[in-house]
């Protein structure tokens, strides 16, 4: 599948990207290390006239520590954070979830931003324009009829970007930025919950940082996945959780979920049911519960809606497990179905 037609804008300047943004904001896509954007222009689901290659803007790269916690530029790539000692020390369910993206080489060109924005996905959706055609196109792209819950006008397909549960749970914000002004957001306001208007950014702005708070710093954390392969796979169900404490006191309990709906989503209600629990087992017992109410799969995906419903409460129980009875601080398990 070729690439459509079109222009590549490279500001060298973050001033210069806003002011291109300005200038055609309905027509720019903004590029990053285009892992998601140019296989989906290659399937046109987008055919921009201009597409915004900010790749060369030094000042949206790189990891500091802050009076407050810890910053990390838009456009720094997953290897990078992957590979950083002050992330794996402080925040290391962000490296764990950074590590269960796809593959090396692809994390290697992968951003922190890109991986936030990233598209929603569906069967319905991720396939050639001939493909699509020969269905009469969806709701999201092209068509009026989502074939995943024909009798509504709500897309459904679903966010399935690692990072984002995992930055939910340490309470992430980002700060945004246009010609006309910067404002720094939560992290859990960006999504609409939406499959297909899925984020609140608008087509001129710009995310130029990822502010981690140090109230979230050395949370112990788990990330667990399951996919189709071992790598190189997108999430069909996923569980990032973040906790203080041990087994006999939890001080904070934060779960978010991935993949399973349209948004990267956390789960709610914690603190009020783990007030009912009194050992370990009927403390994980309780968070898996919660995820998988939390959990609304729908056919999107290549496993069954039941089975990533499951998928989820195990995850949730072993994330638990991982961290309070192991006591091992992050960890990561990807399951593979072969
Ligand atoms: C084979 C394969 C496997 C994959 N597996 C996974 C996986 O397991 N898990 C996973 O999470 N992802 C996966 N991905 C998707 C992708 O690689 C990652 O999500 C990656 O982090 C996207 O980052 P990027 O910089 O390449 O984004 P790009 O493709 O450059 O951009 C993605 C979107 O974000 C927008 N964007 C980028 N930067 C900004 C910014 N600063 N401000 C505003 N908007 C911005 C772009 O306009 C675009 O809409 C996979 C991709 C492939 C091809």
């Amino acid at each position: 599948m070729t690439l459509p037609a079109f222009t590549v804008l490279r500001p060298r300047t973050l001033s210069e990207a806003l002011f291109r943004l300005q200038e055609n904001p309905s027509q720019v896509r903004i590029l990053a290390g285009g892992t998601d954007l140019l296989p989906s222009m290659r399937q046109r689901l987008f055919a921009p006239e201009y597409v915004l290659d900010i790749g060369g803007i030094r000042e949206l790269k790189g990891i500091r520590q802050t009076e407050h916690g810890m910053e990390i530029g838009a456009l720094t790539s997953l290897r990078e954070i992957e590979h950083s000692c002050d992330l794996e020390q402080h925040y290391p369910l962000l490296v764990q979830a950074a590590k269960a993206v796809a593959s090396p080489v692809i994390r290697n060109m992968a951003t922190l931003a890109g991986n936030i924005c990233l598209d929603t996905r569906c069967l319905w959706y991720n396939q050639s324009q001939a493909w699509r055609k020969s269905c009469g196109f969806c709701l999201k792209k092209d068509g009026n009829l989502c074939h995943v819950a024909p009798g509504g006008t709500k897309c459904w397909a679903v966010f399935a970007g690692d990072t984002p549960p995992a930055l939910l749970c340490l309470e992430a914000e980002i700060e945004v930025m246009s010609a006309v002004g910067t404002e720094r957001i939560p992290l859990r306001q960006l999504y609409t919950g939406e499959g297909d208007s899925y984020h609140r950014l608008q087509r001129n702005q710009l995310i130029t940082r990822i502010i981690l708070p140090s109230t979230s710093a050395d949370l112990r954390g788990s990330y667990r996945k399951i996919r189709v392969r071992g790598s190189i796979d997108y999430p069909l169900a996923a569980v990032a959780l973040a906790l203080k404490g041990d087994e006999e006191r939890i001080e904070v309990l934060r779960v978010a979920l991935t993949a399973v709906n349209p948004a990267p989503t956390m789960v709610e209600g914690m603190a009020a049911a783990m007030r009912v629990a009194t050992t370990p087992s009927e403390f994980a017992e309780v968070v898996a519960e919660l995820a998988a109410r939390t959990a609304k799969p729908l056919t999107t995906s290549a496993l069954t809606p039941e089975y990533r419903r499951e998928m989820i409460r195990l995850l949730a129980r072993r994330a638990f497990l991982d961290v309070v009875v192991a006591g091992s601080g992050a960890t990561i398990r990807t399951s593979s179905l072969r």
